[in-house]
Parts: C-alpha cells; structure tokens; sequence
C-alpha cells in the first residue's frame, strides 16, 4: 500500500486497468462496474441470495409468490403485440400447464423456446390473464436425464448485461484456480483464529459459493452462518487496518505544540454567560490534551443540535493563539458559517481578538484585506466558506484546523485546508458533526479519527413537543401560528422539498409566503431561499433575528446554525419528503428559550412505507444519536458517510449493528499492527487490492 501525505487518494481515473486473463474487454467492463479488476477480487465476490433447485415442482403444486422449479416441455411461443410486444410461450408438464411471459427478450431466448422443447424454469408463479404465468422467468435447456443440483443456487449481485450464468461460470474458474493455487490460505495468524473462533477462509468462501446439501438455507440468507461470519469478520478486519494504520502513520508526524497555559482561554470561560456543561467540560480536556500533544489531533466532535460545539471550536481556536499560532474554522454553507462568525466576534472581539471573514460571496477588495492579514500573521482566527481554501488564501502559521459538518465536504476540500499548514509539520485537525453518527459506524468508517461526544444539552432547554398532522388540517396550524406570535413568539414555516427542481421549490416557496401572507395579515412575515443574493438573506434573518418579522418562510437554508431562542413553534410542510436528519436538525431550532415549543410536521397522505417509519421515529425520538441509530438501520450506512469516504469501499458483508464483530476486528486490528507487518500486509492486499490506499483527510 502507498501512502502518501500530500496528494489525496487515486481516483477511478488512476487505477490500473482491469487485469484479467482469457475475459474480453466487453465482459471485463462490465465485471469493473461491479467493482471487480483482477481475476481474485471474483472469488470474494459473494453471492446476494441463493435459490433452491435441487428439486422439481409439477406445476399442479405451485404456491403463489414461492419461487419455484419445473420441468416443462414448450407447446406454444408466439410473440404478441397488444397490449405491448412481448413473447409469450405456454409450457406443461404431466400435471398442468403454464405460461412464461417476457416484456423483453432476445432473438435466442425465442429460438431456445421453440415448440418441442424440454426446460427447466425457475420463477414465482401467480395467477395471470392467462391463467398461471411466470414473468420472466429464469430457465434452460433440460439434457436428458440432467441431473438436479445437490447444492442451492448461488445468486451473485450483477450488472445489466452480464448473466447469473456467466458470472458464475467467471466465479467458479477463479475458484478452482485459486484453490488449485493455494491462493486463499488463511491471512490471520491461526492462534488468532482460534481464539476467536472463526472457521478458516478457504473453507468459508467455498461454502458461500457452493452451499453443501445439508446446510440451513436460512442461516445462509440472515448470514449467521459461521462462514459468513468469517467473511465479515475479514472485512471488518481489513477496514480497521487501512484506518487505524493511517490513524498511526499520521501520529508518527510532527504538529504545533498548542500547549499554553491559556491566558485566553481562561477569560473566554470567565466572560462566558454560562458555565460548560459537564459534558463540554470533558471534551473540552480531551481536545486540549489532543493540542497538547507533539503529534497532530485527528479527532471528531459529536453532539447533538443544540449541544454546544462552538464554543468549544472556540476555546480551541484561542488555544492556538495563546500558542503563537492560527486557526482556521470552516463551513459547509455561508449561513452556517456567518453564523459561527457572529458568535466568535461576539465572544472574542472583548478578549481583543480579531476574527477573519473570508467567504465567496464577499466584496473582492474586503477579501483581499482578509487574506494580506492572515498571510502575515497580524490577524490569527479566520471564519469561512470554501473560500478559506483558494488558493489566494496562506497561512503565516496555521496550528488548528476545524471543519464543521464534516461529512459535507469531500476529501480533496479537507486535505485542502489541512495543506495551508507549513510543511515541516501536519496541523492538528478538529472536525465536527451534528449529525450524530451511530456508535457502530463511528467504530467502524470513521475508525481513523478519535472521537469526543458532547452527550448532555445546556439546562434549561425545553423539551419540544412534536405532533404530526395531515395537511388536509392546515388551517388549525395556521391559527396556531397566529396564536404563538400573539403571545410575542416567532415561527418557522418550511415548504417542501422539491428534489426534481429547484425552480418549482422557489416557486412554492413563494406561495406559501403570499398564502401566509394573506391569512395573517395582522404579523410580518419574510421569506429567506437559496436564491436571495446574501445581503438579502442577511438582511431577513436579522430582521428576523430582532423579532421585526415573525414568521418566516423558508425553504432548507435554515436547516443549520440558525439561533433565536424566541421562536417556538416549527412547521415543516410534507415532511414526509425529508430525511431524518434534516428533520431532528430542523426541530432543533426551537425550544432554544425558556417558552414551550412545538414542532409540527404537515405531511400529505397517502404516505409510503418508509416515509411513515421516518415519521414515527421522529415523533417518537428526540435524542439524536437514536434517531441515527433507526436511521442507520432504515437505511444503510451510505447517507451518514457521504463524501467523506469516496474512495474506500463500502462494507459489502459486515453487518454494522453486529457491535461485538466489530469490537473483535478493532483488537484484533492493533494486536496485528503492533506485530507482523507482513501479515497486516497480506490482508489488506487480500481485501482491498488496489482500493487500500487510504484518505488521509
Ligand atoms: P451546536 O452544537 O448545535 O453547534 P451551539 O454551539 O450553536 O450548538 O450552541 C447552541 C446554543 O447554546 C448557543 O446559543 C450557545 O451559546 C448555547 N450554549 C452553549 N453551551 C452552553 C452551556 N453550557 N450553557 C448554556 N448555553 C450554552
Ligand atoms: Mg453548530
């Protein structure tokens, strides 16, 4: 594996082209889709799901919606044309008859059903306008006296125009070479395995793709089975080597030792009009330990909505200024980032701080000032949009990086800001997530960063009462609107949002702003989009801000950062639309004050499945790290990592709640690296090939 500081990880672009012996171009492409570039990785592909032929079903016997075997013999095929082409060929056998039906198919499909001939087909039978059919079904050719299979049918993940068949013909050759080989001895040391009771690889990874007749098809489709447990296990243990190596290669470096008593610190806390809730407090010592230390901080800073991470970015920014040096925070979007501007400038403008603003939507000439100050030195904080890493932008002594929602910025973008450093050392690197992520992911994606959770929200928060309401009762919310700024407070009002377009969500942005206009003519009422031109946004939400408007009407650009404590109530128009996370975040913006606050989330019947498990784990939730926790569960691991990760593979295997795989591959992880480097280096070759170049970001 290469390793390099300086240049992000290879991109598709750079990598190797496919390396495959007596496969064509066109099928190795295909098999690159998948994410298969040498004949190994096909031995480690695994399959989805297997299907039961080892048995024949007479046609009489078929269950509706059980997939199902059958040996037929073609009476009929014809290709019909009303109401749409399709080929439609009637089949039987001694005890009924059946019909096959394709919506797409090819000339030799049509050629193989020809009048007279013998199949196997596989499929799930329901009753159709024809009477018993099977929609596409999967079949061929039966040999006289073909036997049936003693093993389930391995059903491998694909790629359009690439056949099960095929795949596992490809599957099996690298199989048997393999093994023939010897090319799937064991990468963990045998005491290892022992201990922690893991069936060897070879034998597990043939017993995934050639299940033996007596195996539970169950333990083989929930994956409890010991062999797929192996598989897992391997992975883990390959995720956690890449990580916790680059995690250690990065601590080998030398960093900026923030380590100051603290003159500025100390006065912010003394100025603070509150005291660090305990929570804060230990986060706060883990970072300044972190700082302290001569090689660079990699680290996470978790906490829910509301929980109080500026100040921290804060007390670290100043413990890098008491330490002679500079610290840049960045942003993901120019409100979230103003934000973090107005409350540093606030907090340390007393302290006789200054605070850099760099952001792309800036008068060229105030930027321009900015940046000759922070080059020099003469102004040491910098608060900012991607505008902070131009590279107009240097650094006379850049100590501390901190990236705000981490997981929305890409790879490049990091490694971009931590690269404004000098050279001689690596900055230390804080980032930050309010979204909280899952325990198990934080063990296992994020396995190179140590993590902090502020776990405790500042007293004195009101618990926010959430309620759903069918849209069909809109008007009762508008009255409740009309009710909560009656009594002085302010609301939120979010319309939907429109994925497809963004022209149609400022469209009914705007509605909804005249339509709220309209039935409360008594209370002022602003609209902020993403469309404004930034004085505008600003303008509106200080008016907001100062309580001069009551309402406002927004579309997601709320969705971080945003702090008033007067306003109570939150109304999110068809929240079935949104994620969980931009639900729990957008509710986080009430109940900031001392008033009771609501949230109220319209949605339009009729609603789907998921949307209605979303609704009611937010109704039912408010602690963030369990709304994830579902969330993770609902949806899989891919929307917390975002661009965080592009470049590492996905876990295909391992199952992110097995807690317990994922602890053993964690310690079984440092054990090794504290041992044989070749053995570390064996099993990342194994399972990451090419890939195991890591981000160091
Ligand atoms: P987040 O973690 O979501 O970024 P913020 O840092 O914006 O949260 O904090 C939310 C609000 O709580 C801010 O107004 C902040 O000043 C306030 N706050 C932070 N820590 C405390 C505390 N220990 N006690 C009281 N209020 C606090
Ligand atoms: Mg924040």
């Amino acid at each position: 594996m290469r390793w390099s500081r300086r240049t992000p990880s290879s991109s598709l672009a750079d990598r190797p082209p496919p390396a495959f012996s007596g496969i064509g171009a066109a099928v190795a492409e295909k098999l690159g889709r998948l994410g298969l570039r040498r004949e190994a990785d096909l031995v480690y592909h695994l399959p989805l799901r297997y299907e039961d032929e080892t048995r024949l079903t007479p046609i009489r016997d078929a269950l509706p919606g059980v997939s199902a075997q059958f040996e037929v013999e073609v009476i009929a095929c014809d290709v019909a044309y009303r109401p749409r082409r399709q080929l439609i060929a009637k089949v039987r056998d001694d005890s009924g008859l059946l019909v096959l039906r394709f919506l797409n198919f090819y000339p030799s499909q049509q050629k193989a059903l020809a009048t007279g001939a013998r199949l196997r087909v596989f499929g799930e039978v329901r009753g159709g306008f024809f009477g018993a059919e099977i929609i596409h079904p999967r079949f061929h050719a039966a040999g006289d006296d073909e036997p049936l299979p003693e093993g389930l049918t391995p059903v491998y993940p694909t790629t359009a125009g690439l056949g099960q068949a095929t795949l596992r013909k490809l599957i099996d050759r690298a199989l048997d070479r393999a093994e023939a080989e010897g090319a799937i001895g064991d990468t963990l040391p045998e005491s290892l395995r022992c201990r922690l009771g893991l069936p060897e690889l070879a034998a597990s990874i043939r017993t995934l793709h050639h299940p033996p007749p007596d195996i539970s098809l169950e333990q083989l489709e929930t994956r409890g089975h010991p062999a797929w447990r192996r598989v897992a296990f391997d992975e883990l243990l390959a995720q956690q080597l890449s990580l916790r190596r680059a995690h250690a290669l990065r601590r080998a470096c030398g960093a900026p030792l923030l380590a100051a008593p603290g003159k500025l610190t100390e006065s912010l806390l003394a100025q603070l009009p509150f005291r660090l809730t305990a929570a804060q407090q230990r986060v706060w010592k883990e970072i300044a330990a972190d700082l302290a230390a001569p090689h660079p901080m990699q680290r996470l800073l978790q906490g829910d909505v509301g929980s109080g991470k500026t100040v921290i970015a804060a007390l670290a920014m100043l413990r890098a200024v008491d330490s002679g040096y500079q610290a840049a925070l960045m942003a993901p979007t120019e409100i979230l980032a103003e934000q973090h501007y107005r409350k540093l400038t606030q907090w340390l403008t007393p302290l006789g701080v200054e605070v850099a603003w760099l952001s792309g939507s800036q008068k060229k000439r105030e930027r321009a000032t900015w940046q000759e100050k922070v080059g020099a030195g003469a102004t040491a904080l910098v608060v900012g949009t991607h505008a902070l890493i131009e590279d107009g932008v240097a650094f006379a002594r850049l100590g501390l990086t901190i990236v705000d929602e981490q997981h929305r910025f890409g790879v490049r973008q990091r490694l971009a800001l931590k690269n404004k450093g000098a050279t001689d050392t690596v900055v230390h690197q804080l980032t930050m997530s309010a979204t909280p992520i899952p325990r198990t992911l934080a063990m296992s994606y994020y396995a190179d960063l140590d993590v902090s959770v502020i776990d405790e929200l500042p007293p004195g928060r009101t618990p926010v009462l959430t309620k759903l309401v069918s849209d069909a009762r809109r008007d009762e919310v508008v009255a409740r609107v009309r009710d909560a700024c009656g009594q002085g407070r302010q609301a939120y009002w979010v319309c939907p949002l429109i994925e497809e377009s963004e022209a149609l969500q400022l469209k009914t942005a705007q509605e909804t702003f005249e339509h709220l206009t309209a039935e409360l003519p008594e209370l002022r009422i602003g609209l902020v989009h993403g469309r404004l031109k930034p004085d505008e946004k600003a303008a509106v939400m200080a008016a907001f801000v100062a309580n001069e408007v009551q309402v406002l009407v927004a579309t997601t650009v709320i969705e971080v950062g945003v702090d008033v404590p007067n306003a109570t109530l939150m109304v999110i128009e068809h929240a079935e639309r949104f994620g969980l996370a931009q639900l729990h975040q957008l509710r986080g913006r009430v109940g900031r004050g001392s008033f009771d606050s609501a949230c109220i989330l319209l949605y339009a019947r009729p609603l789907g499945e998921t949307a209605r498990a979303r609704l009611r784990i937010i109704f039912e939730n408010s602690d963030g790290f369990e709304i994830s926790r579902q969330d993770l569960h609902l949806r899989g691991p891919g929307e917390f990592i975002g661009a965080r990760q592009s470049g590492l593979p996905m876990l295909r295997y391992a199952d992110l709640e097995d807690t317990a795989l994922i602890e053993q591959a964690r310690s079984a992880a440092e054990e090794l690296l504290r041992g044989d480097e070749a053995v570390v280096q064996r099993h990342l070759e194994r399972w990451l090939g090419g890939r195991g170049e890591l981000l160091n970001a």
